[in-house]
């Protein structure tokens, strides 16, 4: 077959990437070797992590509110067997829509793993298909750490970690990362004892640092255990459990703690194994990451590449945007991807979001810049929600009190970004988002406040 168009990989950032290309009138096909469609994202990453953190997340708001509310009578209790069939169900609707939407759309899905023998052709089993272009939209795997032999039994990266045998009694998590802390919380609130090694001296490093102090503090809270500055140096996967060994940086003690499970979440790399890029010349940067220019075209005529397994953020809508962007880009538009409006969120309770700069890239870059911040504990509808732990902080310039950044630790953090990264989009002043009508009550006039906090004040402070 011949094609104008073949994405390799079907994740958030290939299947938007074929679509995109086919609404625009070419011809495209997409390969992917998985047995359905959706790439790590549907399958073994965000939906189903979020199917795990809103089960718990329910059972944590029965165990500690329902009773305050009025809600008595008998408590429910996790059943993993059914929260694992309602976690398999989930993905199963999800990349199901993705082959209706291929199906909508004429994206043929070539099934099987490709590789590239030349600009122009890819492999799939015993037949080479052609192709005017190619999009590389292979995704990332588990970046290994020494010392640390994951079997996906007793020491697991996510993907293991989303179908356990049965809840862990005990479980060690390595790196308190976006991984680490959701799948953290996921088996906390099941009833695990959960214990976090954490190398830096801070969690969710790259995020503001005054929402990862209150973040640590509200985990703490909530049963976690965090020990930061610990250096992981072994695991050892026993009969039936698994031992690990760190050092604490601060005076260079050994310990050494067990647990059922030991999670390891210190990061991710590209995937591009077996497409045969060596041969092909196709440019790696330093970190292994296929080297694109701003059109995402790879040192290959042709070969275009996007999402994990290029620089930036490891993002599902990173990756998306970068598919639309690029495929707009083939059909002989103008594509083009924002990488200053990408917001990036942590689905824990409270979830944590944030766009664009912090305080300390601000300081770093020796900007000048005013603060408005707002507690949830001053939103009404947070507090009739038992939501009301945590704040908004928006940065905005100094002088013209141009927005450069948001952070938002609180009920549904994750969608109240959103505002922010569309008021970012359009430049607009801090004072453009104060003079907006919020409807009351919502979670939502607790950003309104944080805006007008950075111009004379915020009125419930
Ligand atoms: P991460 O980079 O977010 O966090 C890894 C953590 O491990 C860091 O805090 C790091 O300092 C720590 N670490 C590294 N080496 C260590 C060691 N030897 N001992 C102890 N700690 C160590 O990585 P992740 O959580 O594995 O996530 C991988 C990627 O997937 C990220 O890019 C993340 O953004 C993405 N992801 C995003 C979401 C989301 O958007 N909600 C969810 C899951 C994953």
């Amino acid at each position: 077959m011949s094609y104008d168009l073949i994405v390799i990989g079907s994740g958030p950032g290939g299947y938007v990437c074929a679509i995109r290309a086919a609404q625009l009138g070419l011809k495209v096909a997409c390969v992917e070797g998985r047995d359905t469609l959706g790439g790590t994202c549907l399958n073994v990453g965000c939906i189903p992590s979020k199917a795990l953190l809103h089960a718990t997340h329910k059972l944590h708001e029965a165990e500690h509110n329902f009773e305050a509310m009025g809600l008595t009578g008998a408590k429910p209790k996790p059943d993993w067997k059914k929260m694992l069939a309602y976690k398999e169900d989930t993905i199963g609707q999800n990349t199901k829509g993705i082959e209706f939407l291929f199906k909508k759309n004429k994206v043929d899905w070539i099934k099987g793993w490709a590789s590239i023998p030349a600009p122009g052709k890819v492999k799939v089993g015993d037949t080479t298909h052609e192709a005017k272009k190619i999009v590389i939209a292979s995704g990332s795997e588990s970046s290994p750490l020494k010392g640390v032999e994951v079997d996906e039994k007793t020491v697991v990266t996510s993907t293991g970690a989303l179908e356990l045998g049965k809840i862990p009694k005990k479980m060690i998590v390595i790196g308190a990362g976006v991984i680490g802390l959701e799948m953290g919380s996921v088996f906390a609130r099941l009833g695990a004892e959960v214990t976090v090694l954490e190398y830096l001296d801070r969690i969710i490093p790259g995020n503001d640092g005054e929402v990862a102090k209150t973040f640590q503090r509200i985990l703490k809270k909530q049963g976690m255990e965090i020990i930061t500055g610990a250096a992981v140096q072994k695991s050892e996967a026993l009969k039936t459990k698994a031992k690990v060994t760190y050092k604490l940086l601060k005076d260079d003690s050994e310990h050494t703690i067990d647990a059922d499970t030991v999670l390891l979440a210190t990061g991710r790399r590209p995937y591009t194994q077996g497409l045969g890029l060596d041969k092909l010349g196709v440019k790696l940067t330093e970190r292994g990451q296929i080297a694109t220019d701003k059109h995402f075209a790879t040192s290959v005529d042709g070969i275009h590449a996007i999402g994990d397994a290029i620089e930036g953020p490891m993002l599902a809508h990173k990756a998306e945007d970068e598919g639309m962007a690029v495929a707009e880009i083939l059909a002989g538009q103008a594509g083009h991807v924002n990488y200053g409006v990408i917001p990036g969120v942590i689905y824990t309770w409270p979830e944590v979001a944030s766009v664009g700069e912090t305080e300390e890239s601000l300081k770093e870059a020796g900007r000048s810049y005013k603060t408005g911040k707002f507690s949830f504990m001053g939103n009404g509808r947070a507090k009739a929600n038992f939501a009301a732990e945590g704040f908004v902080k928006i940065l905005a310039d100094k002088e013209t009190d141009r927005i450069l950044g948001a952070h938002i630790i609180g009920p549904y953090a994750g969608d109240l970004i959103h505002e922010i990264c569309v008021a970012m989009e359009f430049g607009a002043a801090a004072e453009d988002l104060a003079r907006t009508c919020h409807a009351h009550p919502t979670y939502s006039e607790a950003v309104r406040e944080a805006a007008l906090a950075c111009g004379d004040g915020a009125i419930h402070a």
